[in-house]
């Protein structure tokens, strides 16, 4: 089974629903995939206002 992007905040997961956000809105067509793991330095992070560590997808559609 493959990923789902959150929609909301970009997060990946397997699950039916964000575990970070808990929204439903999940999507299958997302295009980019980062795996954020120092925050601190990261520009991504920042950019995506990323709190937590983990894969994101950059775009969902
Ligand atoms: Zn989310």
């Amino acid at each position: 089974m493959s990923e789902k992007a959150c929609s909301n905040c970009h997060f990946l997961t397997k699950e039916n629903a964000c575990p970070k956000c808990k929204s439903s809105s999940l999507s299958e067509d997302y295009g980019g995939l980062v795996i954020l793991f120092d925050l601190e330095n990261s520009a991504i992070s920042k950019a995506m206002s990323v709190k937590d560590r983990g894969h994101y997808a950059l775009k969902v559609r």
